[in-house]
């Protein structure tokens, strides 16, 4: 008698997000497939225990405190488990699963990735920023733990993808395609007034509002581009941005014999986190199938820096290194949430990261230990000097 196939157990950190969102409709496909161990969220706890009940998850995790109760009441007769705090969510991350999601936005995704790949799993990445924040001891972590890392952000299931089978020495450039914002073709001047919302739409990809954000202000290019060198350890003047308002080509790689190997495939993320889910094989997917005839071309154009002066700031933190990730990323994100809250105008929160990078760029960022504290302090650090930048913008 045959045995049934053993169940992959799977757990989903930002599970109510958009990517979190994206990967369970994945599941759906095949849910019984799968166990679900943890899921994660925030504020959303309607979604975050409608979900844990669709998928009968073991537990399932809110990383606000104070809605602990809500969480257990929305729960109430499923047997599924409920916690809160930052605390609970790096537990659930240690709760041994097969291949694990991570899909928090922000810094607050590292700790529970780092325990995730302590237990030797799979962990499919689309958080960029524990790269950003933390590369070598993310990537020295799995090593350590044998545990796998695929990514998940497009671009890099695309360099992923087109290396798979090359030998790494003969890569001569990896070329990152971004589609140009929401501003790409505004004005400079009305740039300068963008509000939140008009930010807060994306020609090509519908994401969470901060990424979303990010696209238009090419932070979230920049993250990539360091996310990029973390990764596959290419050196920085190895990596290239090229616009390419179609969104279709992810990214390119250039080998030594001069040829490109491009990956194309549709605007929708349930590609990236599908290949994830499926390595080394290629699932099926229902996605659009892309009829290039009826698209008819494909265009490129290089990045305008007077536009994109996040992507100066990018290079900058590459050659710094160290904690320089940290720096960045924690100022942005502050300055994101004074853009958000109308404290401060779109340019400025390149100023603000600008600023803040110079100030501590004298601290010895780039020689410091990569641990999670000094990552956490450097973090911190970043964060309060973001705030006094942004006040001092407003006197
Ligand atoms: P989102 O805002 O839609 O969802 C974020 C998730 O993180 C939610 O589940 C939310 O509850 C949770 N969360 C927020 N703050 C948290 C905290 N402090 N602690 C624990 N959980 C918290 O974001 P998204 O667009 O799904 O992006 C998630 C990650 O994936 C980001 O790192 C983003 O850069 C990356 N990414 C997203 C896309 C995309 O298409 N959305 C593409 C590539 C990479
Ligand atoms: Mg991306």
């Amino acid at each position: 008698m045959t045995q049934p196939a053993a169940k992959r157990r799977i757990s989903i950190f930002g599970a109510t997000g958009s990517i979190g969102d994206s990967t369970l409709s994945i599941l759906r496909l095949n849910p019984k497939a799968y166990d679900v161990v943890a899921l994660t969220g925030s504020g959303n706890i309607k979604a975050l225990a409608e979900a844990a009940r669709e998928f009968n998850a073991e537990i399932a995790v809110t990383a606000d405190d104070v809605r602990l109760g809500e969480l257990k009441e929305a729960l109430a007769g499923t047997g599924i488990e409920a916690a809160a705090g930052a605390q609970a969510i790096e537990d659930a991350a240690s709760r041994p699963a097969d291949w694990i999601m991570s899909a928090i936005v922000g810094a607050a995704g590292l700790p529970p990735g780092l325990k995730a790949l302590e237990q030797g799993t799979t962990l499919a990445l689309a958080n960029k920023e524990s790269l950003v924040t933390a590369g070598p001891l993310l990537l020295d972590t799995a090593r350590r733990h044998n545990a796998t890392i695929l990514p998940v952000d497009s671009e890099h299931s695309a360099i992923f993808q087109a290396l798979n089978g090359e030998n790494i020495d003969t890569v001569e450039r990896v070329i990152i395609t971004a589609s140009g914002g929401a501003f790409r073709d505004w004005p400079l001047d009305d740039i300068a007034k963008a509000t939140p919302e008009q930010a807060s739409s994306h020609p090509n990809w519908n994401m969470g509002q901060r990424i979303t954000i990010d696209s238009a202000s090419m932070f979230n290019k920049a993250l990539e581009l360091i996310e990029t060198r973390e990764f596959f350890g290419v050196q920085p003047d190895q990596i290239e941005v090229l616009i390419h308002p179609e969104s279709l080509i992810h990214a390119m790689v250039g080998f030594c014999d001069k040829g490109l190997l491009a990956h194309v495939g549709p605007h929708d993320m349930r590609h990236a986190i599908g290949y994830a889910l499926g390595y080394p094989n290629r699932p099926d997917l229902p996605l659009e199938r892309l009829d290039l005839a009826k698209i008819g071309q494909l265009t490129f154009q290089a990045p305008d820096m007077a536009r994109y002066p996040a992507l100066e700031l990018a290079r900058r933190v590459m050659e710094i290194h160290g904690l320089a990730g940290a720096v960045f990323n924690g100022a942005k994100e502050a300055a994101l949430d004074g853009f958000i809250s109308r404290q401060i105008g779109f340019n400025d929160m390149v100023r603000v990261v600008g600023n803040v990078i110079e100030l501590m760029s004298g601290e010895g960022l780039g020689n410091a230990a990569i641990t999670l504290d000094s990552v956490r302090e450097a973090d911190q650090m970043a964060r309060k000097h973001a705030v006094q930048s942004m006040a001092a913008l407003k006197l």
